[in-house]
Parts: C-alpha cells; structure tokens; sequence
C-alpha cells in the first residue's frame, strides 16, 4: 500500500472495476488479469484463449497512453481508492471496429457496446495482477458472495444438480415459469443470478429490481432449494457468445445446468429496426460448446399465456385459435407504469407489480420544472404567482425561485456581468434540478438573457420536465411600465448592462409556450400553462 503511493496510477471505469473484481474471485476463471495481445487475438478469432481453453469474451483493460515510464501501475477506483497492482508485462493498440464485428457480429452504433467502445482508450494494457480491494459495496450485502461462497451454500442444499438463472430485467411470471420448470426437469437446486454490474443503459436499476428478488424468492420459491445471489457483471450484450460467456462464469459459481431462453443477452432491434440476433440463435451457439465447458443447457422456446386456460405454454405448443395474452417491455413501461396503472397478475406478482408502481411514478407524480424567461417587467414573477396559487389548487407545492430573490440569497454579491449572470442561472438550475428529481414543482422567473445558460439547464433538469415559457412582451411596453424604475435609469446611464438596453436578450429558438401579455391578462396566461401542464400529463386529471 505505502508502495502504491509511489507508482503512477489510471482510474479505471466502471466496466473494468466490474471485471477486476470477477477476475479477482475467480468469477472470471481461468482467466486472471486482462488479456494480452496473443489471447485477445485468439479470442477474438476463435473464441479461445492461447493455451486453447474456451473464452467467448475480451476482458481488456483500456488505456490512453502507450507507456506509463513504469513497469508497475496501481488501478484505482473513480473515488481514487487503489485496487491493485498491475505488472504491465504489455500494451497493444486495438481496432474497435474489428473487435466489434469479431465479438458482437456489428458496428452499428445502436449496439450499445459499439456506442461505448467509441469512447475507450486506444490501448489495452495487460500483465499479472495483485488486487488488494475489492469494490465495497453498501446494499444488499447479504446477497454479494463470491463464487466460493455460493459454491459452498449451493453444496448445503444438497442436490447434485444446480441450475443457474440469468437475468437483467424484472423477473415476470414468465421467468417464474422457466426457472421453477427448469429446477423441476432435472431435481436441481435453482441459483437465481441477476446482473448487478452494468447491463444495458435505461434497464430498471438494480436497486428496484433486487428488492422485488428478494420479496419474489421470499413469498414464492421453495427456500430449501433456492439461492438467490447478485452477480457484479458488466455485460457485453453479445447474444450468443455472452451466452457462452455466462454459462463458464456459471459454471464457476457452482450451476451444471444454465436457462438460456429467447434471445438471451439480445440489445433488441438495430439501425434498420432488425433483432441484432436470432431469437434462438444464443442456444444454437452454447449447444456446440456446452459439452466443454460442463454445464448442460436448458433452452426454453418463448413461452406465452393462454388467457382462458391460465397458463404458460411454449409459442409453438399454442392450440389452434387459443387467445394469446402477451405486453412487451415498451408496453410495461408506456401503458402501464407511465400511467401509474398496475400490473396484472398473470403478469407480474402483485409484490413486483408494487415496487415497480412504486418506482416509476406517473407523470403526475413526477417533479417538473416551469421556466419563465422574458425581459425585466415582462410580466414573469406576476404570472408566475398566479400559477403557484393554480398549482397549489390541483395539490401541488411548487418551489418558486425568483430571480430577484435568489439574487439577495444564493446569488447574493453576483452582479450582471455575462459571467455572474450566468453563474446565477446555473445555480437557479441547480436547485430546481434537486426539486425536480424529488418530484418537486418548480417555477422559475429570472430574466435569464442566455440561450446557452437556459440550454444548460434543460439539460440538468431534464429535457422531458423542462417547460420554457417565454414571456414576449416587447422592450417599449416593459420600459413603459418600468415597474422598478430600472429602464429609466439604465437610459440616463446610472445603471450599466440592462438587459434590452445595453446588454443582449437572446430569445428561446424552441420555447413550449409563448406568452403575450399586452393582449393577454396575467390569469388568462397562467390557465395557458396549466392546460399545457394538464396535456403532458403532469396534473392528475
Ligand atoms: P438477458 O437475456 O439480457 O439477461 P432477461 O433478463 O430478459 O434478459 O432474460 C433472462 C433469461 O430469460 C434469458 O435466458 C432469456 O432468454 C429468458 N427469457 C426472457 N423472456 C423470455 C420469454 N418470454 N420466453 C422464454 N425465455 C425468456
Ligand atoms: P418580470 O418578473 O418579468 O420582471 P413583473 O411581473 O415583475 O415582471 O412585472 C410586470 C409588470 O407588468 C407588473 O407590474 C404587471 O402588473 C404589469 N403587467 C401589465 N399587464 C400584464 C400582463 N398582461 N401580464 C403580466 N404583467 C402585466
């Protein structure tokens, strides 16, 4: 440890602290460290290591540089924390493009693989590795084992047979189905397997998925033969040979037989809305290689419900005419959570169904923000204090951040200078980005001059919860109203930087509403920004 502080050291990501750790515990066996040139290029071309040994998968640290001036380097964590030592024994350049059709069979950018390897470093370092730290990890502690001590748990259960389960999703009554089945056909244990490292972007979060686990195994599996254990992978979406690649880590953590079902470790559709693999294209490749790693696969066809008979059967085995009940994943997510509609039991378990209502409130559960932007007496804090009271009418509490408030708070001692203007806007953003994602109401009225500075905190905020409203009174109307007296004085030149007079107002390209105020009354346009909210679903109805 006092010697990691000497050496030169790289952050690693999080894909690659995901791998350190399965190779540390033998998740990742035979493999030990990163791969060298000579089994990264066999595995690419053959899906082997040098020795011969199978391995579907490169597991390569990504680096910038070609040379560390040391033979030694410390990987650290994101947090700075050392990991361990790398004897770097070698660094070698790598072609993403290549290795992309060699592994995952595309370069479409759709591939989500594909659109991250764009970003890694030019070069793989490789050599013997001493890892001193694991990850630390703060939830569901009970449920984090090495493969040792799941070996050792499954080995108490007693049953000669293991059958592992792998999933990045929510498990459904479907996936109920196949593992309790597979269990059954071969008098097994049942190792339930869900991925906890990364899966593929916009999967639900593993925090809501492992709590439903955990209820699900509880309430609904036989505990004398079920383990439920999570497994710190970073997957590659590689449909067939991720399926191989799952079945050797499964096999490391104790399973002889391993479910492989309708296109498994598939990153859905590509640029040309075609599956990036066949539906069973995943079993067809693990069933040649099965044999060799020592783990019988058990493959299920698409299982499907029969509404009027109640149960599941495979899509082939359907009876001529029998209605077929079926939601995809975008229905889950359109029709059912979006809308704060529950689940139905043939489904999902009620317990799941819960956590996943629970998780992913409806639109009128969700934080938003309400962006007023316009010149100074526009009319922005006068319509914005109607639409508070018109919230807190349909029972929301809306946090108002004026900006002539803020400036005496959070912004006090800033002044209108391009730089301080900004910086004030940001900080505006900044708070309401932390109201909104509490599924707070937000009502913002600052002048805010900078098309940048808005943009910036669309995207803090979130562009779906960012309603801009730009108030369009012209320059002549708001100096004649000069309600602060400000106009007058920036004309007589006692006040520099007046936005419309001697500063810049830059208004929205694109704005969700635009507001008149010299033919509209101030309640007239706060009802407009209500019906708007009540449109997009933010108001329940
Ligand atoms: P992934 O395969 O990417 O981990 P899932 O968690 O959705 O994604 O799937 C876990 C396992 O369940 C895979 O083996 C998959 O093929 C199988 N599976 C999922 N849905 C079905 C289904 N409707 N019919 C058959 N098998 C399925
Ligand atoms: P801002 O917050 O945009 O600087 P204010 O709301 O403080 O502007 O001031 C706008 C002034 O214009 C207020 O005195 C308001 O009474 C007056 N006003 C007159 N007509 C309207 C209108 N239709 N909408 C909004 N304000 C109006």
């Amino acid at each position: 440890l006092a010697m990691a502080s000497r050496l030169p050291s790289i952050q690693i990501s999080m894909r690659s602290l995901c791998d350190l750790e399965l190779l540390a515990t033998g998740g990742f066996s035979p493999l030990t460290g990163f791969m060298g040139q000579a089994d990264y290029e066999r595995v690419l071309e053959e899906m082997r290591l040098a020795d011969g040994r199978l391995w579907p998968i490169p597991v390569t640290l990504p680096v910038e540089q070609s040379s560390f001036g040391s033979d030694r380097i410390v990987l650290r964590d994101v947090h700075n924390n050392p990991l361990a030592i790398m004897e770097v024994s070698e660094i070698f350049s790598w072609d993403a493009e290549r290795e992309a059709l060699a592994v995952l069979g595309t370069n479409d950018p759709r591939h989500p693989l594909v659109a991250e390897m764009a970003r890694w470093g030019k070069f793989y370092a490789a050599g013997r590795l001493y890892v001193f730290n694991l990850p630390r990890y703060y939830d569901f502690v009970d449920l984090r084992r090495t493969p040792a001590e799941v070996r050792r748990l499954l080995t108490a259960m007693g049953r000669s047979n293991v059958v592992a389960f792998q999933t990045r999703n929510p498990m459904h009554r479907i996936h109920e189905e196949l593992t309790k089945r597979a269990a059954a056909q071969v008098d097994g244990s049942l190792l339930i397997h869900p991925v906890v490292g990364m899966t593929k972007p916009g999967d639900v979060d593993h925090f809501t998925r492992v709590r439903s686990y955990r209820l699900l195994v509880e309430k609904y599996y036989d505990p004398s033969r079920t383990l439920l254990s999570l497994l710190p992978l970073a997957m590659r979406m590689a449909g067939p040979r991720e399926a191989v690649w799952h079945a050797i880590i499964r096999r490391n953590y104790g399973a002889n037989h391993f479910i492989v079902g309708r296109d498994h470790a598939g990153p859905g559709n590509d640029s040309t809305g075609k599956p990036f693999y066949g539906p069973y294209a995943a079993q067809e490749l693990l069933a040649r290689y099965a044999a060799e790693i020592g783990v019988k696969m058990i493959p299920f066809t698409e299982l499907v419900y029969l509404k009027r008979e109640g149960r599941y059967v495979p899509i082939d085995e359907v009876p001529p005419g029998a209605e077929v009940a079926t939601i995809s994943g975008t229905q889950v997510r359109d029709e059912y959570l979006a809308k704060g509609r529950l689940l139905p039991e043939w489904f999902t378990r009620p317990e799941t169904a819960e956590i996943l209502r629970q998780m992913y409130p409806p639109r009128h559960r969700q934080g938003f923000c309400v962006w007023f932007t316009g010149l100074s007496g526009a009319g922005k804090s006068t319509i914005a204090a109607i639409l508070n009271i018109l919230l807190l009418e349909r029972g929301r509490t809306p946090t108002i951040l004026d900006g002539d408030v803020v400036r005496t708070h959070l912004s006090k001692g800033l002044g209108f200078s391009r730089e301080d203007r900004d910086t004030n806007i940001l900080r505006i953003g900044f708070v309401a980005s932390a109201v909104v994602k509490a599924g707070g109401a937000v009502i913002c009225a600052a002048v805010s001059p900078y098309r940048a500075a808005r943009n910036e905190c669309r995207a803090m905020i979130g562009s779906d919860q960012f309603i801009e409203v730009f108030v369009d009174t012209p320059l002549e109307v708001c100096e004649q109203r000069d309600v602060k007296g400000l106009y007058a004085k920036a004309r007589r030149g006692e006040l520099r930087g007046f936005t419309g007079i001697d500063d810049p107002y830059e208004p929205p390209v694109n704005p969700e509403l635009v507001l008149t105020t010299t033919d509209v009354t101030p309640e007239e346009n706060a009802r407009k920004i209500i019906r708007y909210l009540e449109e997009k679903g933010f108001l329940e109805g």
